[in-house]
């Protein structure tokens, strides 16, 4: 394989390739689905196939679950809850998930390389991001369990009962994470799909789940389209619906629930500001930006995609943009060396391309380094748009991908106003010296969360999610918890 290009002061390096092992990795050819602690065929005797990004390989067939295997899972779950889960010790509820994240951790080298594949995600960071953070997230809500009372003092506690959860395909494993472990610290039980280009580690995580001896029925993962998230949103036994995906698919859901009985938070798209005030740390602030746009090839709903720099350091700012972009290094997920992997399918990168395509019929000016990009597999170079219009579709629009725009302002006022001027108001990021200037922004910005001096650092006690078509209700810390019980 040929080692990758970059560049250092005008002189080209090349590494060499440092591939991560594949050979410690165990996948089926077929799954079936998770239901009731067994593995079961699909009714709907359907499977599709999911494929790794970096090359088009198909990885292995998974099946459809259709009406009737969401159904067979929902019964699952509800049998589980009345018979088991509701009854136990929360005590010992806790010993489950503690035990989930132990193996979760002893695993963490196959589920990060099996994530890579599934995912077009590069090694580094699943290995460094995805994984340790969905293992601490079953950490810190088996840290829970038993201390609801605690958690929302004088306030009365109870499950909902069954969670329907639907999660998307940028961080398969994480939103697995986000959503069964503080499901099952609050005392629910779970079914949840994940998406169709990234299965595997979900399914993984029902092998995970079943070495636990979590009892049969307690978390049932259904694989499949669009319609078998439709069948658990519309299954009237679920009471609580947790998505994450698209505005789109949100509005639907919303409206398919109004006037039941089911509770919901949806975690929905974002058009982040990553502001730079003129007083800023420069280098540390190109840092932020690259982390902000080009962290998982930009498919991350709160990606700093819309770059707001004061003009008396727009130039500088710029110039050691591109620099460092000329560095980055697009390729193969699996090697070390990579900065920016593969577009999740091939249907992303179409979306991604027609954004490049408007940019440059609207008269943008738009950089890409020159990079060698792989011959098979999807990919896209590190992009920006400078020159762009607040009205601009590419400013207004969610692209996931690694696509940045570019405006200049002048005062405080003006970047408030068109920082806010956008549907979405799920994440900001500010680089400044001064405090001051912090707490004045952060007070007036619509954004959910909100980075100063850095971006995208999760952790999980701190709380997550939108204002505005971001969505509602909060992932991660008590309001992650909160979010599935009834509280009288
Ligand atoms: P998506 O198309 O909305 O899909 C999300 C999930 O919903 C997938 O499992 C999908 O299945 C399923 N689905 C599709 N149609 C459905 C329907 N009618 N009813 C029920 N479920 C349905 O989103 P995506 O393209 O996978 O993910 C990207 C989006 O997620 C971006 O907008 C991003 O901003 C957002 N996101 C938000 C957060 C957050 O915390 N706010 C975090 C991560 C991602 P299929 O895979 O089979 O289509
Ligand atoms: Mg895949």
């Amino acid at each position: 394989m040929a080692a990758k290009k970059t560049i250092n002061q005008g002189v080209e390096w090349n590494y060499s390739p440092a591939l991560e092992s594949t050979s410690h990795v165990k996948l089926k050819s077929k799954y079936d689905l998770y239901i009731d602690g067994k593995w079961v065929k699909p009714q709907s005797k359907k499977y599709f196939k999911t494929i790794n990004p970096a090359n088009e390989d198909v990885l292995a067939e998974v099946a459809h679950a259709n009406e009737k295997d969401v159904d067979l899972a929902v019964k699952a779950a509800r049998k589980a809850y009345r018979n088991v889960w509701s009854k136990m010790a929360p005590s010992e509820r806790a010993k489950y998930i503690y035990r989930i994240a132990r193996l979760m951790q002893e695993r963490a080298r196959e589920l990060a390389v099996i994530e890579s594949l599934d995912a077009g995600k590069v090694i580094r960071e699943s290995r460094d991001v995805d994984v340790p953070l969905a293992c601490n997230h079953f950490f810190y809500y088996a840290g829970w369990a038993d201390k609801l009372e605690y958690a929302f003092p004088n306030r009365k506690v109870e499950a909902l009962g069954v969670a329907g959860q639907i999660i998307p395909w940028n961080f398969p494993l994480l939103m697995a994470a986000w959503k069964i472990a503080p499901a099952l610290a609050a005392g629910n039980t779970v079914v949840l799909k994940p998406a169709e280009t990234t299965p595997l580690t979900a399914l993984k995580l029902a092998e995970i789940i079943h070495d636990a001896g979590l009892p049969s029925g307690v978390v049932n993962i259904v694989t499949g389209y669009g319609d078998t998230g439709a069948s658990i949103v519309n299954h009237p036994d679920v009471d609580k619906i947790a998505f994450t995906g698209s505005t789109g698919v949100g509005k639907i859901i919303q409206k398919a629930i109004a006037g039941t009985h089911k509770k919901s938070t949806l975690e929905l798209g974002g058009k982040s500001a990553n502001i730079i005030m003129d007083d800023a740390p420069i280098d540390q602030a190109v840092e932020g930006i690259v982390n902000g746009i080009f962290f998982n090839q930009g498919h991350v709903c709160c990606a700093g995609s819309r770059l707001f720099v004061q003009e008396g350091v727009a130039e500088k700012v710029i110039e050691k943009l591109k620099h460092r972009m000329d560095s980055l290094i697009v390729g193969d997920p699996l090697d070390k060396n990579t900065d920016i992997g593969a577009i999740n399918s091939k249907d992303q990168l179409d979306i991604i391309n027609g954004y490049v395509k408007i940019g440059n019929a609207e008269g943008a000016e738009m950089y890409q380094p020159k990079c060698k990009l792989p011959k098979s597999g999807f990919y896209c170079p590190p992009t920006l748009f400078m020159d762009v219009a607040q009205s601009s579709r590419l400013v207004q629009e969610e692209i996931f991908g690694p696509v940045l725009t570019i405006q200049t302002f002048r005062t405080v006022d003006e970047v408030l106003q068109k920082a806010n001027n956008t549907p979405f108001g799920l994440a900001a990021g500010i680089w400044t010296d001064k405090g001051s200037r912090i707490f004045n922004l952060t007070t007036k910005l619509r954004a959910g969360v909100i980075w100063a001096n850095t971006y995208n650092k999760f952790d999980p006690t701190s709380p997550f999610g939108g204002y505005k078509e971001s969505g509602f209700g909060r992932e991660g810390g008590l309001q992650g918890l909160g979010a599935y019980l009834k509280m009288n």
